[in-house]
């Protein structure tokens, strides 16, 4: 098996950024992306894209932190090249605020990001409302700048991608050796994960380009994150619904919610409302799977479930993800592999 042929499934920001992982990792193998939905159309779309993590509570950690700290450090060094307006990258500083000190003043991120510091008085004047806050400098992934450039980076590596709906994944046993499952919430159809559930969003995406600070709640609740064209205004978090028609009254609370941080948004113009769906669960599921029916293997790697927080570990998970390709790899190309492992 000299080129090992591999399936990525999924094509928001984890099953782009897998694909380039094992393009990078493994230049021999011959990488296909399916996806039933493409850019403009994946949650991964709806997202603001910050590095703020989400805590998985079935996570250790230091893996989490690991996750973060990849990606922040592969981001940061995009940020500082020629490729960062294209690729959507950029820096932005703001604060996280509280109305009460929470439990945990120093996060287990704090030392990833830049500057991490109390807020000082003066700054947090502005937020009459709040009595403690976080300032820190961060990176954001604008999407769908972002997914473009992660597409166009794999085309030039030869990366052929086809819209298509996987239904099952023993679909792909015949043309490829390695299938990666990066289906994000259409993971529960595809494998009939029953732990993973949809956290609904909704966000507004608007047009005030004076905004260049992200303010963020400390309950993640109520947010506003400046992107490069848009200010993201957030949000919600509905478990358990699916539905993606945005609510009108949710619209408006959103705006009154992030008009009371920042005053100005009252001025903000061209509101757009997107929802999205995260793919929840207690834990991402970054694991090898070897499926069997009738004696036949089929090599899987499963990569989704990454929640609240996808942008913010996505290149750690990818590169965690590219490693158990390889080791796949390395099983079928073993001495008594046989035919299919
Ligand atoms: P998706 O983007 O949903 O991609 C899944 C892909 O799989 C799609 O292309 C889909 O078409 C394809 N697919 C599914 N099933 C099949 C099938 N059967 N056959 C073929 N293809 C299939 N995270 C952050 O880190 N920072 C943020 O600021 C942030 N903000 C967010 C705001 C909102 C409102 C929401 C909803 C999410 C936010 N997130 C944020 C979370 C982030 O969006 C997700 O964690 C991330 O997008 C998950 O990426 P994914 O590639 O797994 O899923």
């Amino acid at each position: 098996c000299l080129a090992p042929k591999v399936a990525v499934v999924g094509a928001g920001v984890i099953g782009l950024s897998t694909a380039l992982c094992i393009v990078e990792t493994c230049p021999s193998c011959s990488v296909t992306v399916l996806s039933d939905q493409f850019s403009p159309n994946t949650t991964s779309d709806v997202a603001a894209g910050m590095l703020i993590p989400h805590t998985y509570p079935g996570t250790p950690i230091h893996v989490q932190k690991q996750w973060f700290k990849e990606t922040f450090t592969y981001l940061f060094a995009i940020s500082n090249s020629a490729e960062a307006s294209e690729a959507g990258i950029h820096l932005v500083s703001g604060w996280q605020v509280f109305k009460s000190t929470p439990k945990e003043e120093l996060p287990f991120w704090s030392d990833a990001v830049l500057g991490f510091r109390p807020m000082s008085e003066a700054e947090l004047q502005k937020f009459p409302q709040y009595r403690f806050g976080q300032a820190f400098t961060t990176l954001k992934c604008d999407s769908p700048l972002y997914l473009l450039w992660l597409e166009k980076r794999l085309k030039a590596t030869g990366v052929q991608m086809y819209k298509r709906k996987v239904s099952d994944l023993w679909e792909l046993h015949s043309d490829y050796d390695i299938i990666v499952n990066c289906a994000g919430i259409g993971a529960q159809q595809l494998v009939g994960d029953e732990k993973l559930f949809p956290v609904r969003g909704q966000v507004l995406k608007v047009y005030a380009p004076w905004v260049k600070n992200f303010i963020r709640d400390g309950d993640g609740l109520t947010y506003i994150y400046p992107g490069i064209n848009r200010v993201t205004l957030g949000g919600t978090r509905e478990k358990e619904s699916w539905s993606l028609s945005p609510d009108p009254g949710t619209t408006k609370d959103i705006f009154d919610r992030c008009c009371s941080l920042e005053p100005s948004l009252r001025e903000a113009q061209d509101i757009k409302v997107k929802v999205g769906l995260r793919p929840s669960r207690q834990c991402v599921r970054l694991q090898r799977e070897v499926l069997s029916q009738g004696g036949v293997k089929l090599l899987v790697v499963h990569n989704y479930g990454h929640g609240a927080g996808g942008f913010s570990v996505h290149r750690g998970t990818a590169k965690e993800a590219a490693r158990l390709v390889g080791e796949c790899i390395a099983a079928l190309q073993g001495p008594s592999s046989g035919a299919k492992l």
